[in-house]
């Protein structure tokens, strides 16, 4: 079905006819205003595209099936998460309107259902998710705590090549500004360690040849920043460039 804006059609009627009551003249002369969108600004569109997780964002026809089915928008009732008008409003560039969901856009829970129902074939979860990066890269937005979390985890992972879960944990809490009480961490920790869930210290894994790795792996993030930098306003990658 066309999507209509009412304040679009012209109605030009030249008579009210009516019998019985009823209006039986007709909309013999309706017509559709142009519509010229004087201020498209591509900008962000050109941005989220340049990533690979946000190449899909210009096959949107903002049919709104995304939204219809996400969990957040209708199961949650988190009604202002609507990945079709953040799509819509990364299209037209409307970055002021679109700067109010700075903080809802990272509520997705990447359950994919939008994914699964797109007929357009948009990776609705990626797009959104490099919507909310590039609010966070061109600070419009304050960095997000799932932000934190890539980075503390980035440099985690690249310090050995195999996570130290500990040592993640208390990146990431000092980054927060939290403090877990003693008592509790040595609970979780002894729980964990009798599980053999927790490797850190000398009981961590080690990835032979890694120091190689590790420089390959900086260098290649280093020219993603760079590249990124290059084509658009903002040199920082994409939440999930990382991933
Ligand atoms: S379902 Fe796909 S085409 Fe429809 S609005 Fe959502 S992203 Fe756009
Ligand atoms: S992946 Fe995110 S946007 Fe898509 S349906 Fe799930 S919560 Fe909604």
């Amino acid at each position: 079905m066309p999507i209509v804006e009412r304040s679009l059609v012209e109605v030009d009627r030249t008579d009210q006819l009516e019998l019985e009551g009823i209006d039986v003249s007709g909309d013999w002369n309706t017509f559709l205003r142009s519509r010229v969108s004087v201020d498209l600004d591509t900008k962000i569109a050109d941005w989220v595209k340049g990533h690979p997780q946000g190449d899909t964002i210009s096959r949107c026809w903002q049919c709104g099936t995304c939204t219809a089915g996400c969990c957040m928008h209708t199961d949650f009732g988190l009604e202002e998460f609507n990945p079709r008008y953040f799509i819509y409003l990364a299209q037209v560039g409307y970055e002021d309107e679109l700067k109010r969901y700075a903080n809802t856009v990272w509520r997705c829970v990447s359950c994919n259902k939008c994914v699964e129902r797109c007929p357009k074939g948009v990776k609705v979860e990626e797009v959104v998710h490099t919507i909310g990066s590039y609010l966070t890269s061109s600070g419009l937005a304050p960095e997000s705590p799932a932000d934190r979390f890539d980075r503390a985890y980035t440099d985690n992972l690249l310090e050995r090549g195999i996570l130290d879960e500990a040592n993640l944990f208390r990146t990431y809490e000092r980054m927060e500004g939290r403090k877990t009480p003693t008592r509790e961490l040595l609970r979780m920790g002894l729980a964990l360690l009798r599980s053999g869930r927790l490797h850190t210290g000398p009981l961590a894994h080690r990835t032979r040849g890694w120091s190689r790795m590790r420089s390959v792996l900086k260098a290649q993030l280093a020219e993603d920043a760079r590249r990124m930098g290059s084509t658009s306003s903002s040199p920082s990658p994409a939440r999930g460039d990382r991933r």
